[in-house]
């Protein structure tokens, strides 16, 4: 019983100014960051943790970031594909929030739960002017489909459980994610951008409750600290270089 393998999916790249990943710090510096979703492989099932980019709004953001940058390779589907599966494998997605770049593949899981923080759906479908153009509605106006909205922690499964880390979006969650060699690993998503967010306690840069935020990150680091987790940033390139990717896996 219990978690048998986590697989680091890439889905591509964007460009993103200082300003944007780092709350307070005002520099147009650009830097490239990867755009990650995780799979999860489980005795009760197969667990994705975000989606990234939706292929629909791919064309627009290679033609306006410089930075951007996404291959074939790169299509949630072929990340599937190459582990032998298709969306309809999928028996749980849990997203940490719903902007474009977490929840853009949703739409693609017609068959799965649909796993998010109640306080972040209300909040998507109705966003506030300075949030607005980080939800595409698209994504996740998906009334048919099975959404599951929860109201803070809860283990999914035996060794995979949701933590509530609001901040950067209102109903923003993290996973952690109890592997049987590797140890717990929390996947942050958006609460902690890059492993120096975490270190230097950073907000990120685009933010709906700075303190909030800082909070999530502290919460996180408790929680690594006592359980032993190793921690994957959001969106952080240094870290992506070094991270096993699938098909390799952590178990
Ligand atoms: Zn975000």
């Amino acid at each position: 019983m219990g978690v048998q393998a986590l697989y680091a999916l890439q889905n591509g790249f964007l460009g993103a100014p200082r300003s944007l990943l780092f709350y307070g710090d005002f520099s147009a510096e650009r830097a490239q960051i990867p755009v990650a979703c995780y799979l999860v492989r489980a005795t009760d099932g197969t667990i994705l943790f975000d989606t990234g980019l939706s292929p629909r709004a791919v064309p627009g953001l290679l033609r306006n970031d410089p930075m951007a940058c996404f291959t074939n390779e790169d299509l949630l589907v072929h990340r599937l594909d190459v582990l032998g599966l298709e969306a309809d494998d999928i028996d749980v997605v849990v997203l940490s929030h719903l902007h474009y770049d977490h929840a853009g593949g949703a739409e693609l899981f017609a068959r799965s739960e649909l796993v998010v923080q109640k306080d972040e759906y209300a909040y998507a479908l109705y966003p506030a002017p300075f949030f607005a153009s980080f939800y595409y509605r698209k994504n996740f106006d998906l009334p048919d489909r099975r959404w599951r909205l929860l109201d803070g922690d809860v283990e999914l499964a035996p060794g995979v459980t949701v933590l509530r880390t609001e901040g950067h979006t209102p109903g923003h969650q993290s996973l952690m994610v109890e592997l049987p060699e590797t140890g717990p690993v929390i996947l942050t998503g958006d609460a902690c951008y890059w492993q120096e967010h975490l270190d230097a306690e950073r907000v990120p840069g685009v933010v709906w409750n700075p303190t909030l935020a800082l909070h999530a990150i502290k919460r996180l680091k408790t929680l690594a600290r006592l359980t032993g987790a190793r921690v994957f940033p959001g969106h952080d390139p240094e870290f992506w270089r070094t991270v096993k990717q699938s098909p390799d896996a952590y178990r």
